[in-house]
């Protein structure tokens, strides 16, 4: 019973930016727990060896190269989902970036690149999904917040705004598709070891100290510490959990 549970043999998952970092730990513990997956992300230097890993785990998986701000990237992406497996279950909406400076600075270039990497493309690709996951009985999505969707920060507006805005999008979908049994939940990672937090190290110098000294597990993250939550959201596990935004954080966002 308990290995039905997290069993996601015959799904197929698609994950944004599942080339690397943390959409690539998640993509790693779907393919571990059975699921075919499919990547969506633009090099597709970073993407065959993302693939090379996952077929190394005996998974099957394909990626599509593709734009997933662009809303004719995003149809490219799901009409091959169609062609390639015939149907879709799970997707996460992890694609993201992040343009870093104080809020005066920003242009409103910057502030759209952000906006549209981070939630825009989460709304386009769950409205895509939807009706495929409707024809499959259901589905789950997983929308990728962070601790930004919870705190403010001095240089990162947009980036905070857009991660606000994914727990309401989570919300707002989770209610309007509980009838058709599609659950939607956020994940809100703390700070994890990937190139987007390699680039904000290099650019912010006390940042990698800052964070071993408040996150109580006293450790950054690792992408496979995403791998589990992936997994649980995907499966029946969680068939009575949506709107949620679960925080994976070593305990950063419980501290005062
Ligand atoms: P990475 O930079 O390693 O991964 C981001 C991924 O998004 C890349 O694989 C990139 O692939 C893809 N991507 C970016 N823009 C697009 C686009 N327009 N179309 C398709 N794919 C795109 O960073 P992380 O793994 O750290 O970040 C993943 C998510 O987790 C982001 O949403 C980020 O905000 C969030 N997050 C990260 C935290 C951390 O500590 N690392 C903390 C909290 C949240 P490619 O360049 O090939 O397109």
């Amino acid at each position: 019973m308990a290995s039905k549970m997290f069993d996601l043999t015959g799904k197929v998952a698609v994950v944004t930016g599942g080339n690397g970092g943390i959409g690539l730990g998640m993509a790693q513990g779907l393919a571990d727990a059975g699921a075919s997956i499919v990547i969506a992300a633009r090099n597709e230097a970073k993407s065959k060896a993302a693939l090379d890993d996952l077929h190394g785990r005996g998974a099957k998986a394909v990626s599509v190269t593709t734009d997933v701000t662009d809303e004719a990237g995003v149809d490219k992406l799901f009409a091959a989902v169609q062609a390639q497996f015939g149907r879709l279950d799970i997707l996460v909406n992890n694609a993201g970036t992040n343009i870093r400076g104080a809020p005066q600075n920003l242009t409103a270039g910057d502030w759209h690149k952000v906006i549209d990497t981070n939630l825009t493309s989460a709304f386009l690709c769950s409205q895509a999904a939807h009706s495929q996951m409707k024809a499959a009985g259901g589905g789950k999505i997983i929308n990728i917040g962070s601790m930004m969707s919870i705190f403010g920060s001095s240089y990162a507006a947009a980036y905070a705004a857009s991660k606000g805005g994914i727990v309401q999008l989570t919300k707002s979908l989770a209610v309007a598709w509980a009838t058709d049994d599609i659950q939607v939940n956020a994940v809100l990672p703390g700070w994890i070891d990937t190139d987007l937090t390699r680039g904000a190290r290099q650019q912010v110098k006390e940042l990698h100290d800052n964070v071993l000294r408040r996150t109580p597990a006293k450790r950054w993250g690792e992408i496979s510490d995403m791998s589990g939550v992936a997994v649980f959201l995907a499966s029946p596990a969680s068939d009575f959990v949506t709107g949620a935004a679960i925080a994976v954080d070593g305990g950063y966002s419980s501290l005062g």
